[in-house]
């Protein structure tokens, strides 16, 4: 995975990102997923990192600045026909978030934008 080279949080602790608990709302686990997230919001390839984590069903850590609930929740999401806004950025239509069905071209809209004569 060539993005990883690229990761913000090479240089910090990897305990930060993989802690043994699975339930990140209260004590330590809380606190650092939001200490990874402040790590997370600053990192460049924070989509690639997310759509990686999603796809490939990464169970543990935080990801992207997302506890594993946050990716299942994603995931049942997408399963369920709607895209993320963050992991599906590229195929969506820039002025209402629809899919495209086809990969979106720079500054396109999909066909119902396209009729309604809206501009990204
Ligand atoms: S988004 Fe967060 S977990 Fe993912 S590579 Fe960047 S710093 Fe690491
Ligand atoms: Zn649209």
């Amino acid at each position: 995975m060539s993005w990883q080279t690229r990761a913000a949080c090479r240089d910090t602790d990897p305990e930060l990102f993989f802690l043994a608990s699975e339930d990140y709302t209260t004590g330590a686990a809380a606190r650092a997923l939001i200490a990874a997230g402040r790590v997370c919001a600053g990192c460049p390839v924070r989509r690639e990192c997310l759509a990686y984590a999603v796809e490939s069903g990464q169970a543990y850590g935080i990801w992207a600045g997302r506890s594993p609930a946050e990716l299942r929740a994603i995931r049942r999401a997408r399963a369920a026909g709607t895209p993320d806004p963050e992991v599906d950025r590229d195929a969506m239509c820039p002025a209402c978030s629809l899919l495209f069905a086809l990969p979106a071209v720079d500054g396109s809209v999909c066909w119902l934008c396209e009729e309604k004569g809206l501009a990204p």
